[in-house]
This record gives structure tokens, sequence and C-alpha cells, in this order.
């Protein structure tokens, strides 16, 4: 019977020793002496028997609502292969990989060491040492690979060099990690200055920091930005990490970084044939409190609309948040050349284009986004 039902192989940290059984749960000793409770609902859910989950695609057919609430182990113990075996009241059998068992385990001393394993975002600041890779490398050498899309993934910003220059080059190394996310600007899109510009994006302006896309429910993920070439003056590009500012906003104006997670303000982005927007806040929460994206394109937002007490407390807060982004502490700055992009978290790192002058020569550039999923689904793979 099968004691495991992923793609993943968990090693043995330490073998099962002893397991007791008591009315709602089951508890377990391991070797190094670190006792686990397994509850029997939460066992019988997790059963990867043929039964439960389906073998081809390795996803549950059982559901807990198919069993009492009151459902009971009968016996267990340690079996010869150091599986866990349960015998349920109800005829079924389950048995229990023990490293699948301890990744698992719920006890308090285990969801420290998991929490303690959660990414950590490296913040970052205007000295930043900025992590570059060789394109070779990463079409090449999964480890190369990894290492880069951890560095995308931890700290937000990245580059790559030695990328050929031909136009459409992009599309094999963003494909590299999956697919591409099209919208309506393509799915590569030209950043070139066009009379019949429908973004300033397309423009020899100055553009300020800001995030794409900002009028989709979902913000484009990664964002890549390929010189193919820049023979004009000016055009330098700026980042600064969203995270690192909205770090700061809370210790230095929390009442402002309060205004900023709570007030939505919308974003609209419209041409002949579109019309997109989006209501959300400047800077999102996730579930455990933790900033999880900075939404910020000022050229695209919309007039606010609020109860007219929070209109000037917010316009402070909006003001602050876009003063901080341009803040010299902050900024990261480079200019790009010819056969170089960037790589770079899209929902975190804002990014800017200083103005330039068309008529000093060639400057074109393409882009395009993929998703964070994909990006963390690829960590994963690599990882297993
Ligand atoms: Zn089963």
């Amino acid at each position: 019977m099968n004691a495991i039902a992923d793609y993943r192989t968990y090693p043995l940290i330490s073998p099962l020793l002893r397991v007791t059984l008591a009315p709602d749960l089951i508890e377990v000793t391991w070797a190094d002496q670190r006792r686990s409770p397994f509850h029997h609902l939460w066992l019988r859910d997790n059963c990867p028997c043929p039964q439960c989950v389906y073998s081809v695609t390795r996803e549950q057919v059982f559901e807990i609502a198919d069993v009492p609430e009151t459902l009971q182990a009968m016996s267990v113990e340690v079996d010869r292969d150091g599986a866990l075996h349960v015998q349920w009241d109800d005829g079924h059998e389950s048995r229990f990989d023990p490293g699948w068992l301890r990744a698992h385990a719920y006890d308090e001393a285990s969801r420290a060491e998991q929490q303690a394993r959660r990414v950590n975002k490296r913040h970052w600041v205007a000295g930043l040492e900025l992590p570059v890779f060789e394109y070779d490398a990463v079409m090449e050498d999964p480890k190369a690979l990894l290492d880069w899309l951890l560095a995308v993934r931890d700290i937000g910003l990245t580059q790559v060099r030695g990328v050929p220059t031909a136009p459409g080059s992009l599309s094999a190394l963003a494909e590299r990690i999956s697919f591409i996310r099209q919208s309506n600007f393509g799915v590569l899109f030209n950043v070139q200055s066009r009379a019949d510009a429908d973004s300033n994006a397309y423009t020899a302006f100055n553009l300020p920091l800001h995030t794409d896309l900002p009028t989709r429910e979902l913000q484009p993920g990664l964002q890549f930005l390929h010189c193919l070439v820049n023979d004009a003056e000016g055009g330098d590009s700026r980042f600064v990490d969203g995270f690192a500012i909205a770090q700061t906003l809370r210790q230095e104006d929390p009442d402002a970084y309060r205004l900023l997670c709570e007030i939505p303000v919308e974003f609209r982005n419209k041409d002949r044939r579109s019309d997109y927007r989006c209501l959300a806040p400047v800077i999102a929460l996730d579930a455990l409190g933790e900033v999880a994206e900075i939404r910020m394109a000022n050229f695209l937002r919309g007039p606010l609309n609020l109860p007219p007490q929070w209109v000037l407390p917010y316009y402070r807060a909006y003001r602050r948040f876009i003063e901080m982004t341009r803040e010299a502490r902050f900024q990261f700055h480079q200019r790009l050349e010819a056969g170089q992009l960037w790589c770079f978290d899209n929902r975190r790192t804002l990014h800017a284009r200083d103005a330039f002058d068309p008529a000093s020569g060639a400057r074109h550039f393409q882009g395009c986004y993929v998703d964070r999923d994909e990006l963390l689904s690829r960590i994963w793979v690599l990882q297993r």
C-alpha cells in the first residue's frame, strides 16, 4: 500500500519511535524525542492509498465529509518499513511515510521550523549589489536557472547579460520560466517613442516610478525589459524596492501606511478599443499581514472618490509614498545597454525611465510579463 502520494521525496529526518492512541488523536514520538499530535480526521484526510488518491493525477478522490466526524483509529503501529500504519473503525487502512509525516507535522516546534523556512524577501535600498546572470548559463544550466529565479523571487530585481539583440529574442528566455502573459500591449511589447503612443511608456518622457498594469485585478508578476539598441542620450533605468519603502513608511509614518493599505483607489487604462479599471489599495497585505504587493502608477490613477473627511488624509499618505520613491536613499539607478535585460518582480519593484532625446540616437526595448505563479512553480519543480 502506498505510503506517499507526491512527486516530491521526503528525507527521513528522524524515524518514528512510538505511537500512542488517544480519543481524538494519535501522538507520535520521533527518535529525536519530538512529539507530534496527528488528529484522526487529519490522518484520514491525508490517506495516500490508491482508493483515496488517484495514482495517475496524485489528486484526492476521497473527501473528508465521506466519513463520520467521529471516525476513530482502532489500532496504530509503526510497521516493519518504519511507516505509520493505521486501522480505522470503518475497515479502511492507511500507511504514512515517516519523512512525509514529519514534513507535515503541526506540533509547535515543527510549525516554528516551517515558519523559519518561509521565503525571506531581502529588502534593498540605493546600494543594492545587483544580481547579474549570464544568458548562456541560464539557458543551458538548470542550476544557473534556479539561482537566477531565486534572486528574482527574493530580491525582486535582476539583470541578465549576453542576450541576443535580434527582436523577439526575449521570448526564449521568458519561456525558460513558463508561459508569457499576453496583454492588450501584445505578447512582447515594443518600448519605442511613437507619435501615436497609447501609453506614456511609448514616448520619450520621463516615466516616474511605477508598477505595470495596476489597472488589472492581478498585476503581472514578473516584468522583462530587454535592450536591443540604446544609442539615445538619457533614458536610464531607475528602480526602488516597494517593499522596503512600505516597511520604512510603516515605521516612519504608521498612519500613512495604514491609509495606503486600507483605502482603495482606481487605476485606469483606456484607448480606442479597451477600458481597464481596477479599484485596489496601493499596499496589499497577505493573510499573515505582510506586504504582498505594491500597486502604483500615478499616470494611470483615476480621480479619488472618498468620503470627504478622508480626502486630505489620503492625499497626505499618497504624496508621502511618491515622495519616498523619489528619495535617493531608495533608488537603484543604471543605464541598460544593448544585450542586457532587466527581470524584476512587478508587484514589488517599481521601475522608471529618465527622459531621453530621440533625436540623439535609436532606442528600442522589448518587454513581456510572466506571472508570479509560473516563477514559483518553476522553482518548486527545479528544487524537486
Ligand atoms: Zn485510503
